[in-house]
């Protein structure tokens, strides 16, 4: 029944992208055309991602299911890939995709496939480790700590995503020296010396991201900026955005925000097993709700909000340190102004992890201008 309704509501979305695609290129797509077409290119994932479930589910059912059965943690590595590639690739980027060529924002799409490739790639492995993990777990507990497995999953995916695929997506990416901005890569050094600096290296994406990020790591902190920022930046905005990525590395922010995951992730743990379980275990429709209510409410409170509230502030605390790296304020002032142009965002843009570009622009302009570097 399933696969019908995926196929005409995929077969809708597509007539609705080809119409939205039929706008003669280079002109501006009016924002209607592009929610239009983001909504058609999320509903074709989903359709895509559906459809193909009605084969892809039964099929590992089947595989599992054999009398003699698999070993857990097979079985875990095979149902996070299938959840993988339905979720993320097919829904997810399948969507994205989509929208990406029905709007003709090819500006927009600003990784090269190499890259999604990469991504993809190092994704599906992770997230069927993450499962041979959780699952091998299963035999070390009831029903109680089969709860557990959802915030011990839901903690290894941002563990996994900061230590471990950044270094394995991007340790052969350019670095600064092969970029017009070598120069930074002395002032680093420098600044490294001075400050005792925890171990980090820099590398610049290919492709037109247009952003920075720093990220824990198994061995250095690993510092990427987006190769947009290389290209549309002077070399002193790029040496803001180091410095606040570089401020990130040493107030060890990431580490607070894992902290932060870590405790939503335990949280919300201790509502499942407190609330959830023993309403599941009532089996009355009435308690079930409650107990799925609790769960749905609890989990983007644990996982999105907590750890997007510590993110903010981390994020005024990296701009002030910044600033004191650079030795004022104005150059960051600078680089956060450049950094909506080339977003072509409005400054005033909220976010949950991160504070409007005018409020962390007002904090900085707060500091004293242009003191002395300390
Ligand atoms: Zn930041």
């Amino acid at each position: 029944m399933l696969f019908p309704i995926a196929l005409v509501v995929g077969v809708a979305a597509v007539l609705v992208l080809w119409l939205a695609h039929q706008r003669p290129p280079d002109t501006q797509v009016p924002a209607r055309v592009r929610h239009t077409a983001m909504a058609a290119g999320w509903t074709f994932g989903a359709a895509v991602s559906a459809g193909l479930a009605t084969w892809s589910v039964p099929a590992l059912g089947a595989l599992v299911g054999e009398p003699d059965g698999y070993p857990l943690p097979l079985v875990g590595a095979l149902l996070m890939l299938l959840a993988y590639i339905h979720a993320r690739v097919l829904f997810l980027d399948v969507g994205r995709w989509a929208y990406l060529w029905a709007s003709r924002a090819p500006e927009r799409h600003d990784r090269t496939w190499r890259m999604e490739a990469a991504a993809i790639g190092w994704g599906a492995v992770g997230f069927a480790g993450m499962g041979a993990i959780v699952f091998s777990a299963i035999p070390l507990g009831g029903t109680a700590f089969a709860f557990l497995l959802v915030p011990l999953a839901a903690c290894l995916v941002p563990l996994y995503e900061t230590w471990l695929s950044p270094w394995l997506q991007f340790w052969r990416a350019r670095k600064l020296r092969d970029t017009p901005h070598a120069e930074l890569d002395a002032w680093l050094a420098g600044l490294a010396d001075d400050k005792r600096l925890p171990r980090f290296r820099v590398r610049v994406h290919e492709g037109q991201e247009k952003n920075a990020y720093a990220t824990g790591g198994m061995f250095d902190h690993l510092v990427l900026v987006g190769g947009g920022l290389a290209t549309g930046m002077t070399t002193s905005q790029l040496k803001a955005v180091l410095a606040h990525e570089v401020a990130h590395v040493i107030r060890r922010d990431i580490r607070k925000l894992l902290v932060a995951i870590v405790v939503g992730g335990a949280c919300h743990a201790t509502v499942l097993v407190h609330f959830v379980n023993p309403n599941l275990d009532h089996s009355t429709s009435m308690g079930f709700l409650l107990g799925m209510a609790y769960a749905g409410f609890a989990a983007p409170l644990a996982y999105i909000v907590l750890p997007g509230l510590v993110g903010r502030r981390l994020e005024y605390g990296a701009d002030r340190l910044a600033a004191e790296l650079l030795g004022g304020p104005e150059q960051m002032i600078d680089a956060l102004d450049r950094l909506c142009e080339l977003r072509a965002e409005p400054r005033d843009k909220k976010s949950l992890a991160h504070p409007t570009t005018d409020d962390r622009i007002d904090a900085l302009r707060q500091l004293p201008p242009s003191q002395a570097p300390a």
